[in-house]
Parts: C-alpha cells; sequence; structure tokens
C-alpha cells in the first residue's frame, strides 16, 4: 500500500484525510483564523476545504474543486505572511486562479504552479532567517572579532542557495532574502563606517525586476576622500613629472598608457568601493604658477571584484578577509539571482595643488 505523506510538510501519516496530517490539520485552523470544527464533524479535513470554499463565496463546489481551492488559499495565506514585495505578482495570480474556480466550469485554469510543500519549507526558511537576522543586528561591527562575524554570516548563508533559482516562487523569496541581507548586514552594519562603500553596493542592489542605474557622483565628501588618499597623490605626482615639465597644461585620458589612468586605493572605504578605475586628468596652471585639476575617475562597479582586495591592500583591513572570501562568494551568487548587478560609476571633482 502506497504511503500517504502530507502535501504540506510532507511527514507520513496513517490517517483517513486525502492531504494533510492532523497535526498540520489543526494547525491550519489555526492559521486560517477557523473555530474548531464541530465534534460532529466526522471528516475535519473536508470540512475545512468547504469552509474555506465559503469564505471565498463559492458555495456549490465539488469534493476536488474544494480540495484545489483549498490548497490555493492555504498557500496564499502563508504567502502574505512572508510580506515580501517581489511576491506580488505570484499572489496576483494565485488570486486570479483562485477568482476562477467556479461551479460549472469544465476545467480548474492554473496560471502558476507549486506544491503546498514547497511554499511550507519557504515559509520556515524565512522565519529561520528572519530569527538569525535578529542576531546578526546586534553585532557590534566596529569591535567583532572576524571569527565570530565570520560564524554569523555563515549561519544566514542557506539563503544563496542556486537550486531555489529554478521556480518562481521559491526565487522571488530568496532574492528578497538576499536582498535584505545585504541591505540590513553589510550596508547598514559591516560598511555602517564606509559611505562611499556602502552607497555603492546599495546602489548595486536591484529592485526585483529593475536595473541599477547609472551614477554620478560629485559631492565635497568623496572628493575629500580621494584627495586625501596616498595613491592619488602618488599618482598626481607622477603625472605632472611626466606631463607637466616645461608646459602650461597637459591632459591624461584614454589615449595615455593604462598605467598612468589606471587607479587603485589603498586603504579602508576607497579600497573597498573602487577596484579598477580609471582617472582622467586636465591639467591647467594658474597665474600663481599651481596646477589646477580637473578629475574624472571611471569604474565599472562589480561587488564580486572584491576577490582581488588581498592583492592591493597593503594595510591591514580589520574586516578585509570577510569581504574577499565569504562575502565575494556569496556575492557570486546573489550576481546569478540578479540581486547584485554591475553599473557605470563616475566621479568628478576639481582640485588644485596645496589642497592634497
Ligand atoms: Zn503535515
Amino acid at each position: 500500500m502506497d504511503e500517504k505523506r502530507c502535501i504540506l510538510c510532507n511527514k507520513p501519516y496513517n490517517y483517513k484525510y486525502v492531504m494533510f496530517g492532523r497535526g498540520c490539520l489543526d494547525n491550519l485552523y489555526d492559521l486560517l483564523g477557523f473555530s474548531k470544527s464541530p465534534r460532529i464533524i466526522w471528516n475535519k479535513e473536508l470540512y475545512l476545504c468547504t469552509r474555506i470554499a465559503w469564505k471565498n463565496h463559492k458555495f456549490f463546489l465539488g469534493k476536488k474543486k474544494k480540495y484545489v481551492l483549498a490548497q490555493k488559499y492555504i498557500a496564499l495565506t502563508y504567502i502574505n505572511t512572508m510580506n515580501y514585495e517581489a511576491l506580488k505578482d505570484i499572489k496576483e495570480k494565485i488570486s486570479n486562479d483562485i477568482k476562477n474556480i467556479k461551479t460549472f466550469s469544465r476545467n480548474i485554469v492554473e496560471t502558476i504552479s507549486f506544491s503546498l510543500n514547497e511554499i511550507y519549507k519557504l515559509v520556515n526558511y524565512v522565519h529561520k532567517f528572519n530569527e538569525t537576522l535578529e542576531e546578526i543586528k546586534k553585532i557590534n561591527w566596529e569591535e567583532a572579532d572576524e571569527k565570530k562575524a565570520e560564524n554569523f554570516i555563515k549561519s544566514i548563508s542557506f539563503i544563496f542557495d542556486l537550486t531555489e533559482k529554478t521556480s518562481p516562487i521559491s526565487y522571488a523569496v530568496f532574492y528578497s532574502m538576499q536582498y535584505t541581507f545585504w541591505q540590513v548586514v553589510v550596508i547598514g552594519g559591516m560598511l555602517a563606517n564606509m559611505k562611499l562603500s556602502a552607497r555603492l553596493l546599495s546602489n548595486s542592489l536591484s529592485i526585483f525586476g529593475q536595473k541599477p542605474q547609472d551614477l554620478v557622483i560629485e559631492d565635497d565628501e568623496t572628493t575629500e576622500l580621494i584627495i586625501k588618499n596616498e595613491r592619488f597623490k602618488e599618482k598626481i605626482n607622477q603625472l605632472i613629472k611626466k606631463y607637466g615639465k616645461n608646459k602650461e597644461d597637459f591632459i591624461v585620458d584614454n589615449e595615455a598608457p593604462k598605467e598612468d589612468i589606471l587607479i587603485r586605493f589603498n586603504g579602508g572605504d576607497l579600497l573597498y568601493a573602487l577596484h579598477d578605475a580609471t582617472m582622467l586628468t586636465k591639467a591647467k596652471k594658474d597665474k600663481d604658477n599651481k596646477w589646477n585639476f580637473e578629475i574624472e575617475i571611471n569604474d565599472i562597479y562589480d561587488f564580486t571584484d572584491f576577490k582581488d582586495l588581498k592583492e592591493y591592500s597593503d594595510s591591514e583591513e580589520r574586516l578585509r578577509d570577510i569581504f574577499s572570501s565569504t562575502l565575494n562568494n556569496l556575492g557570486v551568487v546573489s550576481s546569478e539571482y540578479g540581486v547584485i548587478q554591475t553599473f557605470n560609476l563616475k566621479i568628478k571633482f576639481k582640485t588644485k595643488e596645496g589642497e592634497f
């Protein structure tokens, strides 16, 4: 004889019901806010389905349609508890499918298919994710020891599962959890003191179904960050030496040798923000014989470039290893999901000798 398995939790049961084990059936009465069935009711499962039909104003459905309707309605109720914007489309589809279950229609039309067990597992993932997230939110990243931080991140890394990409409902849920992870754990936590890096990663997170916009940055804070960086100063001095001798002005643009336009920053925020940037320089001497510069730094922001961090950071960055190994790997998965996307970045500013 075939073993019966509960279509919600997938555990075996040997009871007269068609779909659910007794424990799950009790939970469903609670979930749907139905009072317990009267004792006189022999088949509590069928009664639940009838109640669901009544609640949806469907009064003369056959048994089979009642069961199908119940599954869709239960799925919708569970999906609503997850509260993710990315599930909006899916909710609409299930609602429509519910509407289209009619007493006298011949077929049941489905615009989206799923199993209740899939939804059940997703709800449990989201529950576990939210609980772990609350723990991670308590970390003080300024003092966190790297081992502990790494362990917390590993405890939540089940949300970076590529096999969940194939079903639309799982995809939307895993997408949303990953989006929340980057937003809360990385941007709001680990990168809280690195404003530029946080801003760029934030811009590369795409809202479900959208592409991130390119970014042009021209603010004083970013300018200050760059002109005070050792690598910037070195670069400018090299350029003056090479191009500025006995001249009133010079331009270093894309025609110049690569080593003259490539710039890699050392230390902190800039190290995490810009990876393989190019710097275009327009220089002109003013009446005091000082060089004035118009600078344009261009980069294709790609979070997964973090893997190279180790190569060119010369200072001992506290969280560097987490970014270059663990988070980089997770970033690759999120790129596959489309949660993290690349975009073009331009930073423009003016400065002159003596300011940096
Ligand atoms: Zn069950």
